[in-house]
């Protein structure tokens, strides 16, 4: 739970405020109607807070003085105000608030709230800040610094190159073009050979007059580019705009690739990283194991139990195999059909097959449902291909079908 100090004194806004916070889980308002009741408050609890958001006009207060309370405690600050002017406005993110926040709409205190939900998450994001000028690196860092990123600064490519080598967790390199030794051109090229945009952001920064330099460094793959000189604002926005950009990019991506209910791989994904080990067991000659396994009468369940008792079943001994088999790749090929592919010898994978069927009978999944039970047809040889080996295995598993169920069908290559 993260507390938020909200110094406004508006009954509308506070109304508004307030129906917002209900809506989340995770932030609690703290309200203080004046300057003076917000200095006592922090006087004596300033540690509480995770950051404020605060009326620019207070009848204690009528010219931002609440908005320096704040920063004196180095409070990430979301201004709101009833009116807009661009050099307050400018005035008030040099001074190092978060952002700017007109009482407009719903949205505009949406927006508020998004910036408190990345506010959270951006202590985890990396920046690395490559750029010759110091002037223009400690004028990005101090716009930055707000939003509680982590911030690094190289001041040449060569520098750059070896921070990220260094620190492969970094999220963002915003990069100066004129720089000595590599220039921020050089180093798009150079590093996009080896990491793709969801590993690593790349925004350009140049004052070249000419836009095709931008349009250059966007064509070999920065994700955007500024001109120098930036207002603050601008920095902020591309900063975040294309954070969020990257965040959906791996949201996509780990819902094209997990299974939704399970969080195994999905049959795609078996499919492809399947094929992968299988190639590579082919160079190395190494045999590989594959088994299917699926849960017996699981229809029962879902008829007698309900479909959620079914799901929670799904899940428990999705986590089970999981477990059972640490190293292997694993997947939901669909329904209650499973599949994994290991490097084992038959008698650890046997030993595991074992354990996770005792394992599978003390599974709790749902009040007075029946202990899950599962078939496995196991195949083991060279590897040929994937399908071929799938297939050796289905046909293991429907003899472990037809001979009653809980059992598994195992026989090396015949
Ligand atoms: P057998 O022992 O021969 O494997 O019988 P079974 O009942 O386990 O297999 P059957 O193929 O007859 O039924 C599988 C059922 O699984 C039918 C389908 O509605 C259900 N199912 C498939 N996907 C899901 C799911 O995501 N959630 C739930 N709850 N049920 C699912
Ligand atoms: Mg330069
Ligand atoms: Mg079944
Ligand atoms: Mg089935």
């Amino acid at each position: 739970m993260r507390n938020i100090l909200v110094i406004e004194d508006s009954p509308l806004v506070l109304k508004i405020l307030e129906h917002l916070f209900r809506q989340e889980t995770d932030l609690e308002p703290i309200f203080c109607a004046s300057l003076a009741e917000a200095e006592v408050m922090l006087e004596t609890s300033a540690a509480l807070f995770f950051a404020a958001i605060v009326d620019l006009h207070l009848p204690d207060a009528p010219d931002g003085e609440s908005v320096d309370l704040v920063m004196r405690y180095h409070l990430p600050c979301i201004v709101l105000s009833g009116s807009y002017n661009e050099q307050r406005r400018d005035e008030l993110l040099m001074k190092g608030v978060v952002d700017y926040v007109l009482k407009e709409s719903q949205h505009s205190y949406e927006y508020a709230f998004r910036l408190l939900h990345r506010l959270e998450s951006n202590s985890q994001v990396k920046i690395l800040i490559a750029e010759d000028s110091d002037a223009t690196r400690h004028y990005i860092r101090h716009v930055l610094t707000p939003h509680r990123f982590q911030l690094l600064d190289a001041r040449d490519g060569d520098e750059t190159l070896r921070i990220l080598q260094e620190q492969p967790d970094i999220d963002l390199l915003v990069v100066d073009h004129s720089m000595p030794g590599l220039s921020g051109f050089e180093l798009v090229k150079l590093l996009r050979q080896k990491l793709e945009r969801h590993e690593l952001i790349i925004i350009g920064l140049s004052a070249d007059a000419k836009g095709s330099l931008s349009a250059m460094f966007i064509k070999h793959g920065a994700d955007d580019f500024l001109r120098k000189p930036f207002c603050p604002e601008e920095l902020n926005c591309r900063v975040i705009s294309t954070l969020e950009r990257r965040d959906l990019m791996r949201a996509l991506k780990q819902a094209a690739q997990y299974d939704a209910l399970t969080g195994l791989n999905n049959r795609r994904a078996f499919y492809e990283q399947g094929l992968k080990q299988l190639q590579q067991a082919q160079r190395s000659n190494q045999p590989l194991s594959v088994a299917m396994l699926d849960l017996d009468f699981f229809k029962r369940i879902n008829d007698e139990h309900g479909h959620a008792s079914g799901d929670s079943a799904l899940v428990v001994f999705a986590r089970a195999l999981a477990e059972a088999f640490p190293d292997a790749l694993l997947g939901r090929l669909g329904g209650e059909e499973f599949a994994l592919l290991s490097p084992l010898e038959d008698a650890t994978l046997a030993a595991a097959l074992d354990r996770l069927r005792e394992c599978c009978a003390t599974l709790h999944y749902a009040a007075g449902a029946p202990p899950l039970s599962f078939s496995a047809g196991v195949y083991q040889g060279e590897p040929e291909d994937l399908e071929t080996l799938l297939h050796q295995a289905d046909l293991r598993l429907y003899q472990a079908k037809r001979q009653g169920r809980g059992l598994s069908i195992w026989r090396t290559a015949d």
